[in-house]
């Protein structure tokens, strides 16, 4: 008779036999339903049918996102039905802090077993045609991102495949497997440790001591994660070593990208090192150096190694979420900030001038007669035209609080903290000289032999009556204004 019976989505079958439960605790079997993505939840007595080759058990224990219907009452209380019912199957595999995240910033998420089988979730959403399918996805999500456990080697294919089909560009992220093993060690152990009093006090005080790591370490990874920049992640994890072991120092090293370089270990009686390593690769040591009681060494080793894995993880989630961070930010094209950080870092300014009481400056810089450009030199020109303006315009952010950024189409916008109008007038000029003075050939343009720019300026000290759009209403009037003017010129509003 199997102790307990999982049941799983199909979808994730492959990380189930890679982490190999019925191998580590004999008397467990897994079952599988089809995916339900986007479906109805499962019917007990479809489930029951795939249930009817396993014999006898003593628990079941259903893993879904929608849980099950048609159970009787009775089954219920019988007491041998566990239901863990997770909102979204992805949570299976990341923190839901981190996942809701990645959907905030745009991204569609998959998982590898979900990419194996994309046309047929599709079929069953009803998009037979790839139309409609475009359309939906171009509504849902600006980017597709792969969650990729690491156990399916098509994945990256599938992901290009699918991300192709609806015309979406796409990412990949390494996750591992480590955030599924927990969840479940957390549910199996749990299950099992209050099912053992028959067992003997030896290997139950073991398996409750298991069961506490486990769920401190769970404990640990939901703090971790919800913490998002590497910096206070690192913090974290030293503020959380100094207060189990109180030692005198805690040094994080860093290694990126599998660089091993540096990585001593330190062998004093009340000093040791850990490797940290995450999902793809070692991430890190740990110095953890002169323990308060350095007799308890061996005890302070076996623990750290029960969390270290968690810290690496943590590391991993809060390098992944500046990855993300920094795509999102970014304008595909030039590499500069997007239109979408301009706004966020514009009112960030607004508010810090605000309270300082200083000017905050803005430059619409727009290219002259680039439609001419275009016209005339191809749109692949334009493109690296587009991308030497950029480059040009970055190098005006000399001071912290500066910012250039892609507005849209071929128009510019620097942002001046603390720049007042008389300065910012000639910065505007001299950016105006420069550009022209790349000497970027533009034989369609009526003003210039050479690409050149028509600068809005505009400048206010922000007040509790104005809004941060007056702002950006003035310099767009001014850039307006330099256009009537004749264009290659700047003006001010
Ligand atoms: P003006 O001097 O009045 O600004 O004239 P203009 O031709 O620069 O302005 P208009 O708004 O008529 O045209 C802007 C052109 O910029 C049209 C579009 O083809 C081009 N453009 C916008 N985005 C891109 C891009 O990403 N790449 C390329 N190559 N061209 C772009
Ligand atoms: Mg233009
Ligand atoms: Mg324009």
């Amino acid at each position: 008779m199997a102790e307990q019976v999982i049941v799983f989505c199909s979808n994730y079958r492959r990380e189930l036999e890679s982490l190999n439960l019925p191998g580590k605790y004999g008397d467990i079997e897994l079952v599988y339903f089809p995916s339900r993505c986007g479906m109805p939840p499962i019917e007990w007595a479809k489930l029951q049918e795939s249930l009817s080759d396993v014999g006898s058990y003593k628990e079941l224990h259903v893993v879904s996102c929608g849980g099950i219907t048609g159970l009787s009452e009775k089954e219920c209380i019988n007491n041998r039905y566990y239901s863990h019912n997770f909102q979204q199957c992805y949570h299976l595999i990341i923190n839901p802090d981190l996942a809701e995240h990645y959907i905030q910033k745009g991204f569609y998420l998959v998982t590898p077993g979900w990419l194996a089988n994309w046309r047929n979730i599709l079929d069953g959403w009803g998009f037979e045609q790839q139309d409609s399918a475009i359309m939906f996805f171009k509504d849902t999500a600006r980017s597709i991102l792969l969650l990729d456990t690491g156990v399916d080697p098509l994945a990256k294919a599938n992901l290009a495949e699918f991300a192709n089909y609806v015309e979406r560009p796409y990412e990949s992220i390494k996750v591992g497997l480590d955030y599924l093993k927990l969840l479940l060690n957390n549910t199996v152990l749990k299950s099992r440790v209050e099912n053992m009093q028959s067992i003997k006090t030896v290997e139950l005080a073991d398996r409750q001591k298991e069961l506490a790591d486990f769920n401190m370490a769970l404990d640990l990874l939901g703090t971790l994660t919800r913490v998002r920049e590497e910096g206070s992640v690192i913090q974290n994890i030293k503020d959380m070593f100094t207060m189990l072991f109180a030692p005198s120092e805690v040094v994080f090293r860093s290694v990126f990208e599998n660089n091993t370089a540096g990585s001593p270990e330190i062998s004093k009686g009340d000093s040791f090192t850990l490797e940290v390593h995450g999902s793809s690769g070692l991430v890190g040591y740990l110095d953890i150096i002169g323990v308060n009681q350095p007799q308890y060494l061996d005890q302070y080793k076996k623990l750290s190694d029960k969390i270290v894995n968690i810290c690496g993880l943590a590391i991993e989630n809060a390098r992944h979420y500046q990855v993300i961070k920094d795509l999102s930010d970014t304008d595909g094209l030039t590499g500069i900030a997007n239109r979408r950080k301009l706004e966020h870092h514009l009112a960030h300014e607004w508010s810090r001038m605000r309270r300082e009481k200083k000017p905050l400056a803005l430059m619409m810089c727009d290219i002259d007669y680039f439609k001419k450009y275009n016209d005339l030199y191809g749109h692949q020109a334009g493109d690296d035209c587009l991308k030497k303006v950029a480059a040009a315009l970055a190098g005006y952010c000399r001071r912290s609080g500066d910012l250039i950024a892609r507005y849209g189409g071929e128009e510019f916008t620097l942002v001046l903290p603390a720049a007042d109008r008389e300065g910012a007038n000639k910065l505007a000029e001299q950016i105006r000289k420069d550009i022209e003075a790349l000497e970027l050939k533009h034989e369609g343009s009526p003003v210039s032999d050479h690409v050149t720019l028509s600068i809005g300026v505009s400048c206010m000290i922000p007040t509790a009556g104005d809004a941060v759009e007056n702002l950006i209403v003035a310099a767009d009037k001014a850039l307006y204004t330099a256009k009537e003017k004749g264009r290659n010129c700047a003006a001010m509003f």
